[in-house]
């Protein structure tokens, strides 16, 4: 039987050379992209086996574990948070994640920056653009309310919104949603784009993606969460 560790280093190969061919269709450059490794769900052993394969930046969904995670793994890692934030749980959040990827409120903002200020820290956000605004159980805002957010998240001063994040609706291209996302970001003059999973990450990269988030390419089918 194969080990785990074979399992996931062949799986990163596979990742990383998907990512190849997309880089050179787009002619980007492996710096321009931050792979983040989706390890939700999955042990700590396989954390340690991807910190092994030299990963920094893992994306974690839900607090109590992101935050349980960051406790036992090596400091050096960049923790992602990318899962729907619930007011209480700011506080907690901003200990461990590096970055916010799923900022989609204007009192969230305002309660990230209170605390960060507190702290005398800052951190870097993504906001999380909503596509299809008919569904609202997935998170982020439409993408008409998007500059207003902007220009009411400028007074929180230790809250870096960095550029958009979103996830494809399911009735639209991967290309075409990505590309509607990354037309905003740069109209706004957002540098970052938070774009691309497993199954269109090289969508993504072409569409200027500067961070992709895979989970299931890299560590396989994810166990159900407890
Ligand atoms: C789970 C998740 C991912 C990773 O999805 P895969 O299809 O396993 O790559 C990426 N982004 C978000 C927001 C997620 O919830």
């Amino acid at each position: 039987m194969k080990s785990r560790e074979s399992e996931i280093s062949e799986n990163l190969r596979a990742v990383e050379a998907r990512i190849a061919g997309a880089l050179k269709e787009s002619h980007r450059s492996r710096e321009e992209i931050t792979l983040i490794a989706v390890t939700k769900f999955f042990p700590r052993s396989d954390l340690e086996i991807l910190y092994g394969l030299g990963l920094r930046n893992f994306g974690e969904n839900r607090d109590q574990e992101g935050s349980a995670k960051a406790i036992e793994l090596p400091t050096d890692i960049s923790w992602h948070f990318q899962g729907q934030v619930q007011s209480k749980k700011i506080p907690s959040i901003i200990e461990w994640a590096r970055v916010i990827h799923s900022l989609d409120s204007i009192d969230h903002a305002m309660k990230f920056n209170q605390r960060l200020k507190e702290m005398g820290q800052s951190r870097e956000f993504f906001l999380q653009l909503n596509l299809e605004p008919d569904r609202t159980d997935r998170g982020g805002l439409p993408a008409d309310q998007v500059e207003g957010f902007l220009d009411a998240a400028r007074e929180f001063s230790q809250v870096k919104i960095v550029g958009l994040m979103s996830v494809p609706p399911l009735d639209k291209s991967p290309a075409q949603a990505f590309a509607e996302v990354a037309s905003i970001a740069h109209r706004l003059e957002l540098p970052s784009l938070s774009l691309g999973m497993s199954n269109d990450f090289e969508d993504a990269i072409m569409a200027g993606a500067t961070h992709i988030r895979v989970g299931s390419s890299i560590l396989g089918s994810r166990p159900t969460p407890a």
